[in-house]
This record gives C-alpha cells, sequence and structure tokens, in this order.
C-alpha cells in the first residue's frame, strides 16, 4: 500500500477538505497514474451530497470525487502491455467490471450485469471503498486506462473521459449525423461537449438553454441555433423538430413540453440524472411514436474512439483550471450553471 494525498467529503453535508488514504501497490495488469488534471462532473456532487440515495442505496464516505481523470504513467505491472511510464493516460467513470457478462464482452462495460465498479464510491472486487480523481495517484487496471490524444492540451482533455463519452456515445448510438436536427438541452459540462461532437459529426445542432445569456458561446462552439426555454415561443417554434434531443439538465423539466419537440419516430436520450422520478404521459410518446431512451457514460473501446475521434477534429473541452483549495466554491458555481464549461482541478496545488 501507498499513501495517497487527496480531497474529500467526511459526510453528506460537509465540504471537501483534505484527506490522506492508501492505495494498492500496482499489481501485475495495473498501471500507476500519476494524477495531473481532474474535472468537476456534476456527478460528483450529486454523489458528495448523497442526492442519489433513492437509486443507490450505499454511499460510501470519506468519498474522493472525481472521474474525469489524466495523468502520466508512473509505474506498471510486470505484465503489463499497452501502456508504458510516461504515456498520457485517463481513466473514467469505472475501474473495473465482471469482464464475462454478455455486456462487458460486448465493450459495453458500464452496463455490467455483475456490477460496474465506479471509480468513486463503489466497492472493489475484494470490497474495498473506491476513491476517485480528486487525488494524486489511482492504481488501475490496465484494460480500463485509456490514451490520452497527443495534440492536445491535457487539462482540455480531462473531462471527454465522462462529459465526452457520455454524449458521444448516444450521439453514436442514434446516429446523428449529416441530415439529423439534434438538440442538446442544458449547456454545461456535458451539454457543451454535446454540440461540439454533434457539429463533428455532421448534424444540424440546436441548443435549447434557460436564457440566451451564453448564445454566443453556443455558436462558437458550433451549434447552429440557440432557444432559450424562458421564452414560452420557443416550445411553439421547436414543435415537431428534432430528430434527436439530448436532455443533460441536473434538475426537474416539464417532460411533456420537451417531449413535444420530437418529430414523428423521434428520440429523446436523458442523461441528466435529477434526484427525483420522471413524470411522463403516454400520451407524450403514442401521439408520434416517440421514443424516450436512457444512456449512461460509454464502454473502454467506445471511450477510446472517442478519444481518438476528439484529437483527429481537435474537440476538446473548454475549461477553467482551478487549484484543488478552490473545489467547493466550484460546486457552488456549477450549481448556479456559472461554469464556462467545466471545472478541472490542477493536481499540482495537492502538492
Ligand atoms: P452542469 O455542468 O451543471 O450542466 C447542467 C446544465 O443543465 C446547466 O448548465 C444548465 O444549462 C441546465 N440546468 C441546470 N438546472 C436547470 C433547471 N433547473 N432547469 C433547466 N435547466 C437546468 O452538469 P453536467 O456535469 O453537465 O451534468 C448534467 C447532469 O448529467 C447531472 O445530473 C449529472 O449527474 C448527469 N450525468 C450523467 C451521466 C450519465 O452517464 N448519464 C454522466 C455524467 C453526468 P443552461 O444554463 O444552458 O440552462
Ligand atoms: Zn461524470
Ligand atoms: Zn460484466
Amino acid at each position: 500500500m501507498s499513501k495517497c494525498k487527496g480531497y474529500a467529503a467526511a459526510s453528506s453535508n460537509a465540504p471537501l477538505s483534505p484527506y490522506s488514504f492508501e492505495r494498492r501497490e500496482p499489481r501485475e495488469h495495473d498501471v500507476a497514474i500519476d494524477i495531473k488534471y481532474c474535472g468537476i462532473c456534476h456527478s460528483d456532487i450529486h454523489q458528495a451530497r448523497n442526492e442519489w440515495s433513492e437509486y443507490r442505496p450505499e454511499c460510501i464516505f470519506p468519498m474522493v470525487p472525481g472521474h474525469e481523470i489524466a495523468g502520466v504513467v508512473e509505474a506498471v505491472g510486470s505484465k503489463v502491455t499497452k501502456y508504458k511510464v510516461g504515456d498520457s493516460v485517463g481513466v473514467g467513470c469505472f475501474v473495473d467490471s465482471c469482464r464475462n457478462c454478455h455486456e462487458c464482452k460486448q465493450g459495453l462495460e458500464q452496463y455490467c450485469r455483475v456490477g460496474t465498479i465506479w471509480t468513486y464510491n463503489a466497492r472493489d472486487k475484494e470490497g474495498a471503498p473506491t476513491y476517485g480523481g480528486y487525488s494524486e495517484k489511482i492504481v488501475v487496471d490496465e484494460n480500463y486506462v485509456v490514451r490520452m490524444p497527443n495534440n492536445l492540451p491535457l487539462e482540455a482533455c480531462a473531462p471527454l473521459l465522462c462529459a465526452g463519452i457520455t454524449l458521444y456515445s448516444p450521439l453514436k448510438h442514434w446516429q446523428a449525423g449529416p441530415g439529423k436536427r439534434v438538440a442538446i438541452v442544458g449547456l454545461g459540462g456535458l451539454g457543451h461537449m454535446g454540440v461540439k461532437l454533434a457539429h463533428a459529426l455532421g448534424a444540424e445542432v440546436t441548443v435549447i438553454s434557460q436564457s440566451l445569456k451564453k448564445q454566443a458561446d453556443g455558436k462558437r462552439l458550433g451549434a447552429d441555433h440557440y432557444y432559450a426555454t424562458s421564452d414560452p415561443a420557443t416550445f411553439t417554434k421547436l414543435a415537431g423538430y428534432f430528430d434527436l434531443i439530448l436532455n443533460t439538465v441536473s434538475a426537474q423539466i416539464d417532460w411533456k413540453q420537451y417531449l413535444d419537440l420530437l418529430r414523428t419516430d423521434g428520440t429523446m436520450v436523458v442523461v441528466g440524472l435529477p434526484e427525483n422520478d420522471i413524470p411522463v404521459a403516454a400520451f407524450s410518446l403514442t401521439t408520434r411514436r416517440r421514443s424516450l431512451a436512457g444512456s449512461q457514460n460509454g464502454g473502454i473501446r467506445e471511450t477510446q474512439e472517442m478519444l481518438d475521434f476528439c484529437g483527429k477534429h481537435s474537440t476538446p473541452c473548454d475549461v477553467e483550471v482551478i487549484p484543488i483549495q478552490k473545489v467547493n466554491e466550484a460546486y457552488e458555481r456549477v450549481l448556479k450553471s456559472d461554469v464556462r464549461y467545466r471545472f478541472v482541478i490542477d493536481m499540482a496545488t495537492l502538492k
């Protein structure tokens, strides 16, 4: 075991503060990573505040959040073949899975039937709590590590490990591309990557935000159109327009209003995870043979594909790098939608 410094929430109502814990020594197939940057995902806030208690009964404290991890390999186990010391690598939302179920065999480890082992707030195969990326290092099996694009700044790629893949996966699954009208609801961490990726895939992209405050940014990121929900005319103007709506909102919305924006056979994909159940009227779906679907992160193979895509199309995240001492302040700003568009912690400030 080796000592590791990080920041943790001691309980669901405590701010994050310095915390020391132990990481395992690298095993044969493990990669030890010196963490350089870690993004702040809204899921970190939901979990540190135990807002998903209805759906995930166990919340483990002290909790070291962070699943948008970018760093450099500092040691490898004797049987590691994929990475060597000095490589720029990433770790996303999970660090292991059963590897044998139907889903794992298809590269859908995020839907592992036995149980995906999340990067933090979970238990590993030995039952020990997992600790995330707001820390100086992490030890992960090489099969759950990905290679970062070498032509883009590392800090701007850290959030690709959750925000990037969580939007890339449904965009690919529902075939966003030329001729498709895609709406991204909510221009936050996930949403801004949704805009960049849908645009790079060739789709027509519309942002649906609460206001027009970020309109110029939305257009710069690749949106063709930008609408505010504060204007009631938005919902009449766009009725029946979209093939695909990706909903990244972390709070309750009026589901009927948004479903009405789908054309016949259109799909709305839920990626935002509010703490309560979502009310949906049957008629919102039957009227135009609409689908309401959900999507969670993406598998390892698809995450690598997304990173390579972002390298090729030069689509890093727009980030604001902060020292770790500002993490609690950053949480408050995320809650106020005051983030352009992802906070990333510079882990050198932990030392
Ligand atoms: P974020 O940066 O806070 O973005 C969420 C955006 O939603 C905000 O920027 C805001 O956009 C909009 N919004 C917030 N409150 C709203 C309200 N009351 N009504 C309407 N719109 C509102 O968060 P994020 O990191 O992108 O994460 C978004 C959600 O996705 C979270 O619930 C998170 O837990 C979840 N998530 C899911 C997955 C998955 O695998 N499915 C992965 C990662 C995160 P505007 O200012 O443009 O209105
Ligand atoms: Zn996340
Ligand atoms: Zn599995």
